[in-house]
């Protein structure tokens, strides 16, 4: 139907950036492809060839300016984080990245022509910079004006079968996570808090590290995996009731960084940093007893570490332990974005 063609482009163009055109060719010009990619920007969709005997894992996520990120965070690092928190998805399911598309909804530059250009090319500093890190194409995305929003869809390959899931905890494995926690949380407070800022946690907030090459490296060891998206005991609690098991937890045993104890000092603020803070990107898995050595190799293998937290127990939630053996209460798990809504 022409004439129904003809009032949508028109639709389409009065609600479109001046710049739109030349945005989407900059950003075609500064992407890599890869040998799989058939047909990457520029047509109505992307043509991509999936490798036989593989699944293809995919997964999509969205950053929000005003609840997502600090108002003052960098278009940089805002662009290595929207892409790095869907890569983290990918890694806890153990696959491999190899395409993403990239949504941009961006304010319209009315008063400072020019600005929305050189917010995007940092923003793709960043963006690019990760994916080529992990040789991850850009295939194709879509540009729009409103309110600052980043949607990035991500697609990677597991082998069949092969995929770490959230309901394959069993009662007895062990509860490990990689790297530290509450960093990007202790980040996040002191920036609420106006005052003195570490570098080295406002760092792990602003470009956190997806954990690719250490999902990859737990297939056929870990038994559930899930990333540290929203905090551990949020997290693990996804886990736990997808795998219909308990655990408990002891937070003598979180693994916490350098800056973080130094800034954190009293202990009960930091497990609750720790446990309820979101944003590290960490994994956090289950895994048997006798994997242990395995796993420890396998992620030195990465330049990484993981510690053992606790153990999946029978029954349902999640138990927390001082070192004194003492319950501890957490008052909230962690972020919801509706809170209150079944
Ligand atoms: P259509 O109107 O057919 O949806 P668009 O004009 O939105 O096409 O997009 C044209 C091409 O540019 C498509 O291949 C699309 O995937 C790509 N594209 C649009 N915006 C982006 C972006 N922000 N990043 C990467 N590719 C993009
Ligand atoms: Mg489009």
């Amino acid at each position: 139907m022409a004439q129904c063609g003809v009032q949508l482009t028109a639709v389409i163009v009065a609600n479109a950036m001046p710049s739109e055109f030349a945005l989407i060719d900059r950003i075609r010009q500064r992407a890599r492809t890869r040998a799989d990619v058939e047909l990457g920007i520029g047509d109505d969709a992307a043509l991509l060839r999936v490798p036989a005997g593989q699944w293809l894992v995919v997964s999509t996520d969205t950053l929000v300016a005003g609840r997502h990120f600090p108002d003052d965070t960098q278009a940089a690092d805002l662009g290595w984080k929207a892409l790095a928190v869907n890569l983290s998805d990918l890694a806890a399911m153990g696959a491999a990245p190899a395409w993403c598309t990239l949504a941009l909804t961006l304010p319209r530059d009315e008063d400072a022509r020019g600005a929305t250009d050189s917010w995007v090319e940092a923003f793709l500093d960043g963006f690019l910079e990760l994916a080529d890190a992990h040789g991850v194409a850009l295939v194709g995305g879509d540009t729009t004006s409103g309110p600052l929003s980043i949607t990035v869809a991500v697609h990677g390959f597991v082998p069949e079968g092969a995929a770490l899931r959230r309901d394959a905890a069993r009662v007895g494995d062990e509860v490990w996570v990689t790297g530290t926690l509450g960093d990007a949380a202790g980040g996040l407070a002191q920036w609420r808090g106006r005052g003195l800022q570490s570098a080295k946690l406002r760092h792990r907030l602003d470009r956190p590290t997806p954990r690719v090459a250490e999902g990859i490296a737990l297939r056929g060891l870990a038994r559930a995996c899930i990333d540290v998206s929203d905090g551990l005991a949020a997290d693990l609690g996804h886990v736990l009731a997808a795998s219909g098991v308990g655990a408990e937890l002891e937070l003598g045993r979180l693994p916490t960084s350098g800056p973080l104890a130094e800034q954190f000092p009293d202990e009960d603020a930091r497990w609750r940093l720790q446990l309820s803070g979101g944003d590290d990107y960490e994994l956090c898995f289950t895994a048997p007893a006798a994997e242990a050595f395995a796993i420890e190799q396998a992620l030195a293998a990465c330049d990484t570490f993981a510690t053992v937290v606790g153990r999946v127990v029978a029954g349902t939630g999640l138990a927390l332990r001082t070192p004194d053996g003492e319950a501890f209460a957490l008052a909230t798990a962690g972020f919801d974005h509706f809170p209150g809504q079944a």
